[in-house]
This record gives structure tokens, C-alpha cells and sequence, in this order.
């Protein structure tokens, strides 16, 4: 026996002389690096074989993986976190976003021209330029000439002679057309108001004092031009996953939840995934709106990725529309429309009826509630599913937004493991005019209780609904810990005791966020074993002081272990 022990004690020794591992594919150091790993929460250096990480400490430790074939990424002072995750967007609607211009920025009529002849130079002949967002009130300097306060098409169809051009207005009840366009539509001099068949009563196409049409198309009219767009086909389809795979990748996004996709959608991503092409990892919901969609899986059972790339495990559920157009559907009346309280989108019999089919059939799903009503009526519907399956142990259902939450309902999101997958930028965007829509006592109460919630035991997932906000992280984090509009409203913040700690911020984009789609033991922090996912920013966003946050730039993005993005 003793000298079994000796010679066990010999081989450890020996083991000890020889520390030198395998050498690893990549090292990466010279930089701070937050690992989000509780134990060990900074790490100098982290070394990464194949897409996983196999060490995660001090450069001393880490240099025994440099081989001859390790290849070394110096940070130069730059901070690496564990990948950035997505929790809650819109893949395609990104890639559309990317697609069309964007003109929301535009700050004369001339630049609008010159957006679009850029565009043209590109575009195949015949091809429709499709834009949005343009609004002659943020025009420093006016166009030439104007007819009822908006621009003639003289200009835009000079730039773009043989390519259609439709152009909507940022409220999206008017739009701008070229000459190509309306030649397409057959819109002219002599054409009378209604064509075709066509009704465009209760819009109006804007003519100039001869009779011509400007090439601007008020409400009705529009689909004159509109209905001549061509839908999206395979083809833009393709093209516009590309490009929101490129913009997620220069944001720092290495994961992202889809919320709600459709059949040919998904298609689509597996064909992406099956050429190597969809180089963000992706978390599928269905949509809920095509139940035919999700019968076919509940029956068939998720699908989840060993390789990570794909996995579709998921069903979404619109319940409520949004605050702004008073859709969120409340408890009690909107404080700016007495009498009206919102409603639900769906019926709230559907909501239990997908529960209970989800639990039974390894399902998560994730709620839209934006209400308060709307937040109570689903928790309500989840609890009876929960109750009706015990032996689903970890459903982690969630709900996407949970806005506005009555306080009584506050702790139930913890009390049941409830996910609340809640968008920090929302925030900053909405909360000035919220106050409008719910008043004083409802929004101290019971709006974006994001500290509250940790505080009662729930774990957020964060996000920004792009195409609805910008994909980009940093506006969001910064968002998430001050509580100030983007730009620096109020001081100190709104409700500030609700503020989350960069700490809790941090953790919301990636090992929360991972928890939200089961994959805390894969993603979400930088410890050996996980993928090899991190986000490179240009400062240290646990630091650096906080009117600085949004100077912050996304450096590199790396995705098992690969560098998909370098600024
Ligand atoms: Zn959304």
C-alpha cells in the first residue's frame, strides 16, 4: 500500500516538472479582461484551442500554451469581455434595415440626392431603391423648390434615371417617388386620381400648379407606387441575412435571440448554416402567428445544436402591441386617453394552451406583454401550466419586454423563474414621453424595474429589438446604468434606484442572456470549457467614466476562437 502511495506521489511530481501543455491554437493578452466568471472575475491572458477556451488566468500561466503555431492577439490595453449576446431582435429585419437606405440621418435634401445616387451606381438596372426614414423638418437647407412643404422629384429622378426610387417619409404616411417610379406605377399628367382600379381615397398624389405630379404620395396613394416593390425574394432574402450578420458582427454580437421567425426564414438560416455562412450563433423563436408552424415542431421536438450555431427550441407569443401607439394593454385606463385600456393581441386561452404543449414538449416560450394586464394575464397562464406539469423542472419560460409590471407582480417573476427579457435602450428612447401614457405613480412604480427585479431573485436578458433600436450594445449598456436618455437626460437619471451596476449590466448581455436560452454552461463567461466568443471594446466599460460610455467603440469580435471583425 505505502508503496503504491510513493509511487503515485512520484508520478504527480513528475506530472508537476512537466506543466507544459498542449501548445494552444490562439493566446490572447496585454489587455483587461472581465471574465464574468464569480471566482475569478478579471483574467491577464486567455488561451483557446479548436472554438473553446482552455485557459483563462495570469499571463505567467497562460504562456505555458504558447507553442510554435499559437497564434497571439496582443490587445494593446483594449478590455475583452465574454461575447456579447443579443437577447431579444430582429435578424431579418436588420438585414432589411441594411438594405434599403437609411435616411433617418439625412440633413438636406441634397444629401438625400446624393444617398441615392450612390445607390444607383450600385444598383442593377431596373432595380428598385427602396429608403426610409427621410423628414424635411431636420433639413438645415431647403430644397430649391417645394410644393405643399415637400420637395419635386426633379433631382432624384435626374440621379436615377433607369432605376426606380421610392423613398418613405419617416412617419411612414407619405412617401417620395422618382419619375422611373411613377412611369412604373403609371402616374402622369393626365392620370386621374383613382387608376387602375385602384382607390387612393383618402390619399392624395401632390401635383405642382400644371398638374404634375411632384412625386410625392400621400397616405392611400402610396400603394399606386408601393404595390409595383417587389416583394422580398430568395434572393434579397439572402442578401439581407448577409448583411445583418455583417452588422452583428461589427457590434460586438456573437449570440443572438431571434424573436420570432418565420418558416421560410428559417430555412434560410439552416441553408446559411449548412454553406458556413451564419457566423453569429443563433437562438431561434417561432413565430407564433403561423400556428400551423408551430404544431409541426411541438410534434417534432426542438432542435439544438451540438455545434452552436443554430438552435431552435423556442415559440413566441405577441400578447400586446406597444405603449407608444397606446396598444399595451393596461390595468387600469391610458392617464392621456381616459376610458381606454389597451388590449390583448392574442387570446389569453392560446397563451395557455402553447404553455402547457411547450412544457410537455421541451419547449421555452417567450411572451410579448408590454401592459401591465398584459404582463399579469400571461404570468397567470404560465403559473397554471407550471402547476399542470411539475415535472418540468426548468422551463425558464420568458417574457419579452415586461415594461410596465404591476408591483404585485413584480415578485413573481423570480417566485416562478420567470425570465424577464427587458431592452435597457427602450428605456432611454420611450421614458419621456411614457410618463404621458401611464402618469407620475405608474411609471415610479412598476416601469422598468430592472434593479427590483434582480433584487427579488430574477435574471434579465437584455437587448435592443433592431431594428426597432440600433443593434449596437453600448448605447444599451449605457442605458442600463444611468437611466438617461442618449442624450444625458436627466441628471442622475430617471428613477435612478432602478438602475442596474455595470457589474448586473454586464451580465444581462452575456451569462444571463445565455441563461435565457439555456446555454450558461456553454456561453456567457470566459472559463475553461466555454466557447471561445468575446467582444473587444476600444475603453474599459466597468470603468471608464460614465459620460464616456458612448465613445466606446466595438473593437474585435471573436467567435469560436475566429476573428470575425476587426475595426
Ligand atoms: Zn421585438
Amino acid at each position: 500500500m505505502r508503496k503504491y502511495a510513493t509511487f503515485a506521489l512520484v508520478l504527480m511530481l513528475l506530472a508537476q516538472c512537466t506543466t507544459r501543455q498542449t501548445p494552444a491554437d490562439l493566446l490572447i493578452k496585454g489587455g483587461t479582461i472581465y471574465t464574468m466568471d464569480a471566482a475569478h472575475p478579471q483574467a491577464e491572458a486567455v488561451a483557446v484551442t479548436g472554438d473553446k477556451i482552455v485557459f483563462a488566468g495570469s499571463a505567467q500561466d497562460a504562456a505555458r500554451y504558447a507553442g510554435a503555431d499559437t497564434k497571439v492577439i496582443d490587445l494593446q490595453g483594449k478590455t475583452m469581455m465574454p461575447g456579447f449576446i443579443e437577447g431579444h431582435a430582429h435578424l431579418m429585419g436588420i438585414g432589411y434595415n441594411e438594405l434599403n437606405l437609411d435616411l433617418m440621418n439625412i440633413k438636406s435634401f441634397e444629401e438625400m440626392i446624393e444617398k441615392v445616387k450612390e445607390a444607383a451606381s450600385k444598383a442593377k438596372p431596373g432595380q428598385w431603391i427602396v429608403g426610409r426614414g427621410w423628414h424635411q423638418d431636420k433639413w438645415t437647407v431647403k430644397p430649391d423648390k417645394v410644393v405643399k412643404g415637400f420637395p419635386v422629384h426633379t433631382k432624384l429622378s435626374e440621379v436615377s434615371p433607369n432605376n426606380p426610387v421610392f423613398l418613405w417619409h419617416a412617419s411612414g404616411h407619405a412617401a417620395f417617388a422618382n419619375a422611373k417610379a411613377m412611369e412604373i406605377a403609371g402616374v402622369s399628367l393626365v392620370t386621374k386620381e383613382n387608376i387602375q382600379g385602384k382607390n387612393t381615397e383618402g390619399g392624395e398624389i401632390i401635383r405642382d400648379e400644371m398638374g404634375n405630379p411632384t412625386g410625392l404620395f400621400n397616405e392611400q396613394a402610396m400603394t399606386l407606387v408601393s404595390s409595383h416593390i417587389p416583394q422580398a425574394t430568395v434572393e434579397t432574402d439572402a442578401q439581407a441575412l448577409d448583411l445583418a450578420i455583417k452588422a452583428c458582427l461589427r457590434n460586438g454580437i456573437t449570440s443572438f435571440h431571434d424573436a420570432g421567425v418565420s418558416r421560410e426564414n428559417i430555412d434560410l438560416y439552416h441553408q446559411f448554416k449548412n454553406e458556413g455562412k451564419l457566423s453569429v450563433r443563433m437562438y431561434v423563436m417561432l413565430t407564433g402567428w403561423d400556428r400551423d408552424l408551430i404544431y409541426e415542431w411541438l410534434r417534432k421536438g426542438p432542435e439544438i445544436d451540438s455545434a452552436h450555431i443554430l438552435t431552435i427550441r423556442s415559440i413566441k407569443l405577441n400578447c400586446d402591441g406597444a405603449l407608444g401607439s397606446r396598444g399595451a394593454w393596461l390595468l387600469e385606463p391610458y392617464t392621456d386617453r381616459p376610458g381606454f385600456s389597451g388590449m390583448a393581441t392574442l387570446s389569453m386561452d392560446t397563451v395557455l394552451k402553447t404553455s402547457r404543449e411547450a412544457l410537455k414538449h421541451g419547449f421555452q416560450v417567450c411572451s410579448h406583454a408590454i401592459g401591465d394586464r398584459a404582463n399579469r394575464e400571461i404570468l397567470d397562464r404560465y403559473e397554471t401550466a407550471f402547476r399542470e406539469n411539475p415535472s418540468v423542472k426548468d422551463h425558464r419560460f420568458r417574457i419579452e419586454h415586461a415594461q410596465h409590471i404591476d408591483p404585485k407582480d413584480q415578485p413573481r417573476f423570480a417566485t416562478l423563474g420567470v425570465i424577464p427579457a427587458m431592452q435597457a435602450i427602450h428605456m432611454s428612447s420611450d421614458r419621456p414621453w411614457a410618463i404621458e401614457r401611464l402618469g407620475e405613480k405608474r411609471i415610479r412604480e412598476g416601469a422598468y424595474k430592472w434593479q427590483t427585479l434582480l433584487k427579488s431573485g430574477a435574471r434579465i436578458v437584455n437587448g435592443t429589438d433592431a431594428p426597432v433600436e440600433p443593434v449596437n450594445p453600448i448605447p444599451c449598456f449605457y442605458a442600463a446604468v444611468t437611466r438617461k436618455t442618449l442624450k444625458g437626460e436627466p441628471e442622475g437619471g430617471y428613477e435612478p434606484e432602478e438602475k442596474m451596476t455595470r457589474e448586473q449590466a454586464l451580465r444581462s448581455y452575456t451569462l444571463d442572456a445565455a441563461y435565457g436560452a439555456f446555454e450558461e454552461n456553454i456561453k456567457g463567461s470566459i472559463e475553461p470549457g466555454k466557447l471561445a466568443d468575446f467582444t473587444v471594446f476600444t475603453q474599459d466599460l466597468m470603468t471608464m467614466p460614465e459620460s464616456a460610455i458612448l465613445k466606446t467603440e466595438v473593437a474585435m469580435t471573436i467567435i469560436g476562437g475566429k476573428v470575425v471583425f476587426s475595426r
